[in-house]
C-alpha cells in the first residue's frame, strides 16, 4: 500500500516539473530586463518605489524595495504593473524609498523616446 502512495507522489512532481518547463521557455524577458534597468516598481497606488533587488526565477521575480517590501511578481507585458511602466511615469516617488529626482526624470524621457523593449532584449 506504501508503494501505492510513492507512485502517485512521483506522477505529481514530475507533472509540476513538465509545467515549470513549459513555463520556462514561454517566458518573456523584458518586462523584468525593463525593472532590472530602471530600478523603479510602481505600486498599485501609483507610487514609484525604488528596486533595491530584483531575484528572477523562470517566469517570477522577487522583487525587494529600498523601503523594505518584498513581494513576487509575474512576468508579463500586459501585467498591471508592466502597462503603467509603458504608458504612465507620474513622478509620485516613495519618500521611503527615496527615489532620486534624476531617476524619475531618466525614467520618463526613456519611456518617451523609446519603444517599449528595444534595446533591453
Ligand atoms: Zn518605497
Amino acid at each position: 500500500m506504501a508503494g501505492k502512495g510513492s507512485t502517485a507522489v512521483a506522477i505529481a512532481v514530475s507533472a509540476e516539473a513538465v509545467n515549470a518547463k513549459k513555463r520556462f521557455y514561454r517566458k518573456n524577458v523584458g518586462f523584468f530586463k525593463l525593472m532590472e534597468k530602471i530600478k523603479l516598481w510602481p505600486a498599485r497606488s501609483g507610487i514609484l518605489h525604488g528596486i533595491k533587488s530584483l531575484k528572477v526565477n523562470g517566469d517570477f521575480a522577487e522583487v525587494t524595495t529600498h523601503c523594505g517590501e518584498t513581494f513576487v511578481v509575474r512576468n508579463s507585458r500586459n501585467s498591471r504593473a508592466a502597462r503603467w511602466l509603458r504608458n504612465k511615469w507620474c513622478a509620485c516617488a516613495c519618500k521611503a524609498c527615496k527615489v532620486p529626482a534624476w531617476k524619475l526624470e531618466k525614467y520618463s524621457t526613456t519611456m518617451m523616446t523609446q519603444k517599449w523593449g528595444s534595446g533591453l532584449q
